[in-house]
């Protein structure tokens, strides 16, 4: 697949400035803002795309390779050599540019990020949720080993930039002298260099410390959902800004209760004298057990429904319903008692299968409780 042009993505000339350049991206990184557009992938691809772009045409070094040999120049020493960025490298560096647009509050990734100084990176962690945890929702306590400003550690300004974490290079070109911003090598972009670090400190001042977080999981969590806690993943170098905390989300099975979607699957055995007569039986529910009533006369494979006993959707919309599949259990083994009244029902019409009920599809044969 060929990619796609820096500058169509943009929808910008090739003769664009900066300005126009961080204006068009900031237009498409909020439109096709993950905050906005939950769980849409198209939009999380233009928003990918859009980030991309801007990495290359917003530094003039990449962008004058890019202008000369087009993506072809843009592999190895490109940054990320065509593969595209992810979310966590994209609110990384560019969180500050739309970070105002939503706010310092909770809203958003980038809010109230510093301008220069880089955040400290997400740290990932699994958490395995029951079926009523999922159902209920769940506030879960973790231990989580972070990187953290040790206490006594104190820094100076990089004396190489002077604080301001990027240096300004004079290169000599046949056009004429350039002048290129890189970040410091020195103090790497934060401005500052340890002075007195404490023992068991790495030479960033930043110690390891097991810390307990509490996180609030909703009702409606499932498998491969991911949580997001803000900074309270690693400090940057010198106690800047902290990464979050990614919760992913893991399912127990549950032994007897299959979940599809919102929706829950229970397969009950009902002996045969209990759907030929009736009878009351108890069910597990995700929450704990349900009583049902099993009228006479119910054929195997009718589904009971109770409503509401699945999972709340995420989105809010509504919750899943639990499914009871009836099953007559047919005994294998007989005594020779049994296999005489059975011989005697041979032929009886009120044995025989009835056309009209075995024509029912499934829907037909899910009988609504209401609980
Ligand atoms: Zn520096």
């Amino acid at each position: 697949m060929s990619k796609r042009d820096y500058y169509e993505i943009l929808g910008v000339e090739r003769t664009a400035t900066q300005a126009e350049i961080k204006k068009a991206y900031r237009k498409i990184a909020l439109q096709n803002h993950p905050d906005r557009n939950p769980g849409n992938k198209a939009a999380e691809e233009k928003f990918k795309e859009a980030a991309e772009a801007y990495e290359v045409l917003s530094d003039d070094n990449k962008r004058q390779r890019y202008d000369q040999f087009g993506h072809a120049g843009m592999g190895g020493a490109g940054g990320f050599g065509g593969g595209g960025m992810n979310m966590e490298d994209i609110f990384a560096n560019f969180g500050d540019i739309f970070g105002s647009a939503f706010g310092g509050g909770g809203f958003g990734f980038g809010g109230g990020r510093s301008q220069r100084q880089p955040r400290g990176s997400n740290l990932r962690i699994r958490v395995k949720l029951n079926l009523q945890e999922m159902v209920e929702g769940v506030t879960k306590k973790m231990k989580v080993t972070r990187m953290v400003l040790a206490d006594g550690a104190t820094f100076k300004t990089c004396p190489t930039c002077k604080g301001s974490g990027q240096q300004v290079r004079i290169i000599n070109t046949p056009l004429g002298q350039m002048q290129t911003a890189t970040t410091c090598g020195t103090c790497s972009g934060t401005g500052k260099i340890a002075d007195k670090i404490p023992n068991g400190a790495n030479k960033q001042g930043l110690i390891k410390k097991e810390e307990t977080v509490e996180v609030k999981i909703p009702a409606g969590a499932r498998e491969g959902i991911q949580m997001q806690v803000r900074g309270k993943g690693n400090e940057a170098a010198f106690g800047g800004p902290a990464g979050d905390l990614l919760v992913v989300i893991e399912e127990e099975q549950h032994a007897e209760i299959h979940r599809d979607g919102n929706n829950l699957h229970y397969d009950l055995f009902v002996g045969l004298p209990d759907v030929i007569l009736g009878a009351d039986v108890e069910v597990p529910t995700a929450t704990g057990k349900a009583k049902i009533k099993i009228e006479p006369g119910t054929q195997s494979g009718k589904v009971l429904r109770l409503k509401g006993k699945g999972l709340p959707s995420l989105e809010g919309y509504g919750t899943g319903d639990l499914f009871i599949h009836v099953n007559a259990f047919i005994p294998k083994k007989l005594s020779s008692e049994e296999i005489k009244f059975f011989e005697k029902m041979r032929g009886n019409e009120n044995f025989e299968p009835d056309q009209e009920n075995k024509s029912k599809s499934f829907f037909d044969k899910v009988k609504e409780i209401f609980d």
